[in-house]
């Protein structure tokens, strides 16, 4: 199963990727997940990027598809994928319908996940991550049992720089403004699927693996 999941900040894209890929055990390829570990590793890319995404702003084209076709090529990904959060720009668009094209791996199917802003601020602002084992929680909806502390693995919980309300605004520009032009590329395509992301998670995920099982059928 080749596909991608798309939504604004706070859509809920981590939290599926997630089911998806206990269900259906393909490789999860997070753009904004590898740039981070660049970051924490420190290295060029890293420094490179966290100017970027400190400000809410893309990293640029040359580097992030560069960083992604990296990890696309490798042989995980013959028997599927989950792209989180590339492309979001058109350039990116074509590059990764190049690069899925030569490597004999099309694009399946696209998830688009949608919800209204104020809901998504909720979502933004109360999110903590475990930086051990990533796992999400949200002090709003689903906090942990200890403030600050992860039920799974006891670690400490983080919040993201980038989840205040004015860098969500700035993201939420980004994406009107280079990731919409993205969904009409492969609406033309008739990849797109959307599903209302603004229920309760396991709603959204009955509605996401529905879409999913038409495409096995
Ligand atoms: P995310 O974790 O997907 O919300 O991404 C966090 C940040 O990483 C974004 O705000 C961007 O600065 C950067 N980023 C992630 N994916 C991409 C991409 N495909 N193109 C450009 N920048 C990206």
């Amino acid at each position: 199963m080749n596909i991608l999941i798309m939504g604004p900040a706070g859509a809920g894209k981590g939290t599926m990727s997630e089911r998806i890929v206990e269900e259906y055990g393909i490789p999860h390829i997070s753009s904004g997940d590898m740039f981070r570990a660049e970051i924490s590793e420190k290295t060029e890319l890293g420094v490179a990027a966290q100017a970027y995404m400190n400000q809410g702003l893309l990293v640029p084209d040359e580097v992030t598809i560069q960083m992604v076709k990296h990890r696309l090529t490798k042989d995980d990904c013959k028997k599927g994928y989950l792209l989180d959060g590339f492309p979001r720009t058109l350039a990116q668009a074509e590059a990764l319908e190049k690069m899925t094209r030569e490597e004999g791996i099309p694009l399946q199917a696209i998830i688009c996940l949608e919800v209204e802003f104020d809901e998504l601020a909720k979502r933004i602002t109360g999110r903590r991550i475990c930086k051990h084992c990533n796992e999400i929680y949200n002090v709003n909806f689903k906090p942990s049992k200890v403030e600050g502390i992860c039920d799974v693995c006891g670690h400490e919980l983080f919040q993201r720089s980038d989840d205040t309300v004015e860098q969500l605004k700035v993201r939420l520009q980004e994406y009107e403004k280079q990731t919409v032009p993205v969904l009409e590329y492969f609406k033309d395509a008739g990849l797109v699927i959307k599903v209302n992301a603004g229920q309760k998670i396991d709603d959204v995920w009955k509605d996401v693996k529905e879409a999913l099982e038409a495409l096995n059928d």
